[in-house]
């Protein structure tokens, strides 16, 4: 196998993880948590480690977030093949995705608003707001992909989808049921995530997908995606439970001071944030600093489903104590 130029030490890995962040602010403690075991397990398992910067939402994103996310993650001891890409960079992958779905004709344009989408749901599902199939189109040009300001939605078949979890076992969705016809590309002139998702874990060679609990549903669309692209095989999925805060709330960049960056400016030390995130992870016993580089080789797959299985009694929680911990330092 070919030499990695960048780590000309290391052999070119047929499986390749993904650190895909959404540069939209401050990386809190669940996206170092995420970010940190998708490293370690690629770096464990000798994959190639890439750094994908999911910047499509022109609003909430920004050149200057990607390199701030680039420095955090150095500063924490992160590291990955090859350069990092940034979505928003070259959207012709895209655009050509979405003319294959045209060619396929499964996606329509449609611009119901939420309030009409909701009048027309009659059974919405778990809060989600469903697209039905009555809602499709009968305009066969609503059935050609433009530019244009309108949203694009793509067909969902009905029927369940299976989803096996290296972590979470088997799991049983329905996204016609659930979602029905999911919007693909953005009023804006972009992809929406599931679309953007799908194409590059597909060109980029994507083998491992780990990231957290709140996105295995999404699994099941990517899944059916690829399927509607003509896409061969399903990727290995590696979802970890979500973490919350001290009052059950899953932790959000809104709440500031759960920044690396802002525990970094408070003094707190790179290690000792690995620390508890490991202890989290039930790598190590009590908390206490550790180098990143040290996490790959304390990873074992009974410590991930443990960690897994307490989680379905009890969520990972960022306590005011952890807090505590680490600004003690
Ligand atoms: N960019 C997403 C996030 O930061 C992750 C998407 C994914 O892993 O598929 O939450």
């Amino acid at each position: 196998m070919p030499a990695d130029p960048a780590h000309p030490d290391r052999v070119a890995s047929p499986r390749t993880t993904r650190l895909a962040p959404s540069p939209t602010g401050d990386l809190h403690l669940g996206n170092v948590r995420s970010l940190l075991l998708a490293w370690a397990i690629g770096r464990n398992a000798g994959w190639n480690v890439i750094l994908r910067h999911e910047d499509l939402d022109a609003a909430r994103t920004s050149i200057e977030a990607c390199d701030a996310i680039e420095e955090s993650l150095h500063w924490l001891g992160l590291d990955w093949d090859g350069a990092p890409t940034r979505q928003s960079d070259d959207l012709e992958p895209y655009f050509e995705a979405m003319r294959r779905l045209e060619s396929r004709r499964l996606v329509f344009s449609s611009d119901l608003s939420r309030r009409e989408l909701r009048e027309a749901a009659a059974a919405p599902h778990g809060g989600e707001l469903r697209f039905p199939p009555e809602l499709r189109p009968s305009d066969e040009d609503a059935w050609r992909f433009h530019e244009g300001a309108t949203n694009f939605r793509s067909k969902t078949r009905p029927g369940p989808e299976i989803v096996r979890d290296r972590l979470l076992g088997t799991h049983r969705f329905d996204p016609a049921a659930e979602v029905g016809d999911q919007i693909v590309w953005t009023k804006a002139g972009r992809p929406a995530y599931q679309l953007s998702v799908v194409v590059d874990d597909d060109r980029q060679g994507v083998t491992d997908v780990i990231r957290g609990a709140d996105l295995l549903s999404s699994a099941a669309r990517q899944q059916r995606l690829r399927q509607d692209l003509g896409i061969d095989g399903d990727l290995t999925w590696w979802h970890l439970p979500i973490v919350h805060d001290d009052d059950g709330r899953r932790l959000a960049k809104r709440d500031g001071d759960t920044g690396v960056e802002a525990l970094r400016r408070a003094g707190v030390p790179a290690d000792r944030i690995i620390g508890l995130v490991a202890w989290w992870c039930g790598l190590i016993e009590k908390p206490a600093p550790v180098a990143a580089a040290k996490i790959p080789e304390l990873l074992d797959h009974d410590h991930l489903r443990s960690m897994v299985t307490r989680e379905t009694s009890q969520p990972l929680r960022f306590t005011n104590e952890d807090r505590r911990w680490l600004l003690q330092s």
